[in-house]
């Protein structure tokens, strides 16, 4: 079985999210299976310099597409797992730093349609007998609105095709873009309509991807089922009911090896489920790290997330004085929306030693939080999957979270976390207290780790899933 799996990022290079993740880990999991699949994603800064000219040669000269893209190359190169990546090399698109989607203001780039519809097309082009590779994969795996557009490529093209299956990993980003972008992008007339890639008088990537892929996971079966209700279904939930028989939830599995808190780089001290008490230091030293006073007389309560609407974190300050008397102390890593950051920044003022703020993206402080909390709190309006709460699970810290998605998925209450209900700060706050409560019952808290730290939440039985859905779809 031969998969091409295109992707708009790619940890440790670049990463914005639960998808760049994904695409770290999921390939490697299913080539233990057997399955030859390969990495199409940009050569962003980050890659080009991981993979500089002499080890990554050029596999295809990428022609003219018909369309207004601008010229590029393919590469291939081997990442140190040993996955085969094939890297779009198109300095014009992707030769800029920072985040692959948004501009130095923070605006997302004016060509993205290009950017991404170039990404989309080549992966499209190499799933069709058009490619002059040898290598042609059975199946075009995409993700999210940046690769929307190859399974329409694939469809709308003429000739042998691979089949194509689309990932939801965030059904919230859906790739919008005015009219005219349609023949810029090289699709035909034919295309514009409610039964193609037009979605309220805009192109969408992502409604593209939705209505010509031949199936459609999302990265949670609650998920799969909640976006196709109108409340949840972000305008797509007619569409995605009509494709109903195509849909399907495969939970995502986490990096175990990078998240592992026996071998953590990040950490100070190693531990397992037979050796809490080295958890107990990494908390002394987070504390110490982002200035909490350092004692373990009150449970310490962590945040690693964006900071957005989607992540229920707005609930938080409304119940800061209640979780400062229970007492209980705080500690917030995130970057997004600037009022919410302000407020944290705020509550970190106001309760010096007991809240601690840390606005920004910092993969070692996320593995310490994970390590050293002694809960962990992700009260999501929707999740898709959420991949903290896994990691929390695995290192020992229960989850707060809100029955959502993959949450109500991953965490079951009173076994291995908490969950609540409404998207209230009241219902959070309870949630809080339940945890907080059961935290000063170390025989129960114990219980309650061991089960989340002794769950199976790798890539192998996800890679299953995916490798028998892929055997489906090439028949
Ligand atoms: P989403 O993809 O919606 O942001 P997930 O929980 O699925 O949420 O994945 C988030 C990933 O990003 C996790 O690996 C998390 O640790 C990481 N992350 C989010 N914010 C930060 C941050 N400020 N610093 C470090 N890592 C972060």
């Amino acid at each position: 079985m031969k998969v091409l799996f295109a992707t708009s990022e790619i940890a440790p290079w670049v990463k914005t999210g639960g998808l760049g993740d994904v695409a770290a880990a999921l390939p490697p999991a299913l080539r233990r299976n057997g399955i030859d699949v390969r990495v199409l994603v940009p050569r962003y800064p980050a890659l080009r310099q991981a993979f500089p000219d002499d080890k990554a040669p050029v596999v295809a000269k990428l022609g003219d597409f018909g369309a207004g893209f601008a010229a590029s190359v393919l590469r291939q190169a081997t990442a140190p797992d040993g996955t085969p990546l094939l890297l779009l090399d198109c300095p014009a698109y992707f030769d800029r730093s920072g985040n692959p989607y948004l501009g130095p203001e923070g605006r997302d780039w004016l060509d993205n349609h290009l950017r991404f519809g170039l990404l989309s097309r080549v992966a499209a082009w190499l799933g069709s007998d058009a490619s002059d590779l040898p290598w042609q994969p059975q199946v075009v795996h995409c993700n999210d609105w940046q690769t929307g557009l190859a399974p329409a490529y694939l469809a709308l093209l003429p000739g042998a095709r691979a089949r194509s299956l689309l990932t939801i990993h965030n059904l919230a980003f859906q790739g919008l873009f005015g009219a005219q972008t349609l023949a810029e992008l090289g699709l035909p007339a034919t295309a514009w309509s409610m039964h193609g890639v037009e979605y309220y008088g805009y192109l969408s990537f992502l409604k593209a991807g939705l209505h010509y892929a031949d199936a459609i996971t999302t990265v949670s079966p609650s998920y799969a089922a909640e976006i196709q209700t109108d409340a949840e279904g972000m305008g797509m939930a007619g569409l995605l009911r009509d494709r109903a028989d195509r849909l399907s939830g495969i939970l995502n599995g986490i990096d175990t090896v990078a998240w592992n808190p026996v071998r953590d780089p990040h950490l100070p001290h190693a531990y397992d489920a037979d050796h809490l008490p080295e958890k107990r230091k990494n908390k002394a030293a987070l504390q110490a790290e982002v200035g909490l006073k350092v004692r373990d007389d009150v449970p310490l309560l962590g945040v690693v997330s964006r900071l957005t609407h989607q992540k229920g974190l707005d609930l938080l300050p409304a119940v800061a004085p209640q979780i400062a008397a229970l007492p209980a102390q705080l500690v917030v890593l995130g970057s997004g929306e600037k009022a919410l950051e302000a407020e944290f920044r705020e509550l970190a003022e106001l309760h010096p030693g007991q809240f601690a703020v840390r606005i920004g993206f910092d993969e070692g402080l996320a593995h310490r939080i994970e390590a050293g909390a002694d809960v962990f709190l992700m009260p999501s309006r929707f999740e898709p999957c959420g991949l903290n709460q896994m990691y929390s699970l695995r290192y020992g810290t229960p989850p707060v979270v809100r029955a959502t998605g993959g949450l109500a998925d991953t965490v079951i209450d009173g076994v291995n976390g908490f969950v609540f209900k409404d998207a209230t700060a009241e219902a959070l706050l309870a949630a809080i207290e339940r945890a907080a409560a059961a935290w000063r019952n170390k025989k129960v808290w114990r219980a309650i780790q061991a089960d989340g730290m002794r769950r199976d939440v790798g890539w192998a039985e996800p890679a299953l899933e995916y490798a028998a859905l892929y055997e489906k779809l090439a028949q």
